[in-house]
């Protein structure tokens, strides 16, 4: 007779809590971001503080500086700091908490088809030594953190540009834009309509393709870009109108030079008849 211990039961009541407690996981996250976001909007570069702080430094001195302006750019740069390294420790929480599922989702499906009915099996210190191992693979695994969403939104939202930062980086950002693959999704291989995108592993998806295939996993599932593995659910997706305005971008460009093509290719063979 086959049935589950006592400690088994438990345990699987456990996980399947703490599965579902993602929204709730990611809610402090979000809620940092969003206020690092308003602060983010005052101390932007050319931003209300800036202007406040330079008018009253001109006026209170009856249009003499009583300190110099360089003073107060770089007061506020140092406060700008201050909240990029927030973003920075918002978004590395955020990848822990997905690192965290996805472990707690191996074990899931570990437990459900191993050994779960086994009396002998010590389920705590098996999960514990899985935890510690996960743990240490999160720990020193190389992250991007500069490239996370959240950074990526504070730094736009302090008025900083991408762009500016040195020629290589325009480079790159060429080279990403001319990547088209990076627009379309790689659900329905068509350019992204809608797109959301995954805050556990930034990648993004067209709205209607994610959340079917999500649903016909039921409820969850590896993110489908290739090489990714961390989980997908409803509740990671957000809107991304960033995405989208690169996406529309894109594609006209693209459809832009496949007409110049078609066009260019009519007048080669118009000459050929001429010839
Ligand atoms: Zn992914």
């Amino acid at each position: 007779m086959s049935h589950r211990n006592n400690q088994g039961a438990v345990i699987a009541t456990i996980l399947n809590t703490m599965s579902s407690k993602e929204g709730e996981y990611r809610q402090g996250v979000k809620q940092n971001h969003q206020l690092s976001k308003s602060i983010g909007e005052r101390l932007a570069k050319d931003g209300p503080l800036e202007e406040i702080l330079m008018a009253l430094n001109n006026n209170k001195g009856g249009g003499e500086e009583i300190v110099p302006p360089g003073e107060i750019k770089s007061f506020l740069s140092e406060q700008q700091g201050r909240l990029k390294a927030l973003a920075e420790r918002n978004s590395l929480r955020n990848e822990k908490i997905g690192f965290f599922l996805g472990a707690i989702n191996q074990l899931q499906q570990g437990f459900e088809t191993d050994n779960a009915h086994d009396q002998d099996v010590d389920y705590s210190s098996n999960i514990e030594n899985f935890m510690k191992g996960e743990i240490q693979q999160m720990e020193s695994s190389n992250r991007d953190l500069q490239g996370s969403k959240f950074c990526k939104e504070i730094r736009a939202t302090l008025g900083e540009n991408e762009g500016t930062a040195g020629e290589d980086d325009i480079e790159v950002v060429r080279n990403n834009e001319e990547n088209i693959g990076n627009y379309k999704c790689c659900i329905t291989a068509q350019w992204m309509e809608d797109p959301v995108t995954s805050t556990t592993c930034q990648h993004s998806y067209s709205r209607k393709g994610i959340l079917s295939y999500i649903r016909s996993k039921g409820g969850q599932c590896p993110c489908p870009f290739p090489g990714c593995s961390q989980i997908v659910t409803q509740n990671v997706l957000e809107d991304d109108a960033g995405m989208a305005r690169k996406v529309k971008r894109n594609r006209r460009r693209v459809e832009a030079e496949e007409e110049q093509k078609k066009q260019s290719q009519a007048l080669d063979m118009d000459e050929d008849d001429e010839d």
